[in-house]
């Protein structure tokens, strides 16, 4: 029989705990395989979210995660009554949405079993919404489970963690992630493989990169920066590439859907309302509504630069590798003239110091330094003979 679990790759040791967990909260009884509180942490990509909405269906569908049924659709789109699924917008979850879930979650689960909420960057919880959050957590008694997610056990308040069960995903092997390619997205193996390699486990990336040719294209135009960085004008040349590149992804995946969100909203004011106040209204929220567009945007813009920066890293990663010796474990095998030339001329006791550069600017990237100005540091020292 098919189960919510069957997508999460390579997390077999995880999946026994969730569904004793799950058949443990059928019998009623506290035992101590299900508990309230649960943190799911592990690197990006190894499917952390995936695992706790996994986890959310199989808790509120009759056949404990079928997959099929009424309850585990609409848990995962976000339609079901019971689940509350927090994504962040904006760079932080403030107090106050935390102040609003806990009313909306303040009373009993509609079908008696369980209300489940899932938060998918618990590491983005302020100080003050974590110390809201964690009066929730403790109340005894509520048929609320909550499920955090964040990167790892760091991110989440010592109050909050302390109070939940913890459990770690591991990155699949890249062996695992072409598996699922193939079979589950029917994508061609050579693809597949490719994909697998250069997302490190990543399946989400990897399936995006193998379904995406612009993607695909801008990717393979990041990763020939390396080989660009001849003079200062060409750093700061390839700092903006890098940057329209990201941006360009990012909005490519969110233009739409801000098109469609608002004119859902202005639907729901009424099309072509001419009342004084409904136009107010309707201008209003719309207007809210853009602000909150306009922060997811710059979010999803950083996230895209992130990952240019980590693609560029396995550039000089695999430098590093041909330069100790190592010429087996390439990611970038489709480049592997190009790295194996640049190893040879360049010293390498300088690529590491490029690598841990790159780590710098993501580092300062995550802590809301100017993109440009961050890549164009990086550019330069990536420059550097
Ligand atoms: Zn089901």
């Amino acid at each position: 029989m098919s189960s919510v679990f069957d997508d999460l790759v390579g997390q077999e040791h995880i999946i026994d705990i969730l569904k004793g967990a799950v058949a443990a909260s059928r019998t009623g009884s506290d035992s101590q395989e299900m508990t309230h509180a649960w943190v799911f942490t592990g690197p990006p990509g190894s499917g952390r979210s995936s695992a706790a909405i996994a986890f959310a269906q199989a808790l509120i569908c009759p056949n404990k995660g079928c997959g099929g049924c009424n309850e585990c659709q609409s848990a995962s789109t976000g339609g079901h009554p019971d689940v509350e699924v927090i994504r962040t917008e904006g760079l932080s979850i403030k107090v106050e949405e935390i102040r609003e879930l806990l009313t909306r979650v303040a009373w009993a689960p509609s079908m008696g079993g369980w209300r489940v909420v899932v938060m998918e960057d618990a590491d983005r919880l302020t100080e003050s919404a974590a110390n809201a959050l964690l009066r929730a957590i403790e109340e005894p008694g509520t048929r609320t489970v909550w499920l955090l997610c964040a990167p790892t056990l760091h991110d989440v308040l010592p109050t909050i963690r302390s109070r939940c069960r913890h459990l770690q995903l591991r990155t699949p092997s890249i062996d695992a992630v072409t598996q699922v390619l193939i079979e589950r997205d029917n994508i061609s193996p050579t693809m597949a493989d490719f994909a697998a390699r250069v997302s490190q486990g990543h399946i989400g990336r990897a399936k995006y990169l193998a379904t995406n040719e612009s993607v695909l294209s801008n990717r393979k135009t990041i990763m020939q920066l390396p080989l660009q960085l001849g003079s200062l004008t060409a750093a700061f040349q390839a700092a903006q590439t890098l940057i329209d590149l990201a941006t360009e992804e990012a909005n490519a995946s969110s233009e739409s859907r801000d098109e469609k969100e608002v004119e859902k909203l202005q639907e729901a004011y009424g099309t072509g309302a001419t009342g004084r106040g409904m136009a107010t209204g309707a201008a209003k929220a719309v207007k809210e509504l853009e602000k909150e567009q306009k922060s997811r945007s710059t979010r999803l813009v950083r996230d895209s630069i992130d990952v240019a920066l980590l693609d560029l890293a396995t550039f000089y990663r695999d430098v590093m590798m041909v330069q100790s010796g190592n010429t087996e474990s390439m990611i970038n095998t489709d480049m592997r003239e190009q790295i194996e030339s640049y190893a040879a001329n360049s010293p390498s006791h300088s690529t590491l110091n490029k690598i841990n550069a790159i780590m710098d600017a993501r580092e300062n990237l995550a802590r809301n330094s100017a993109p440009l100005v961050t890549c164009e540091a990086l550019m330069c020292q990536l420059a550097r003979k």
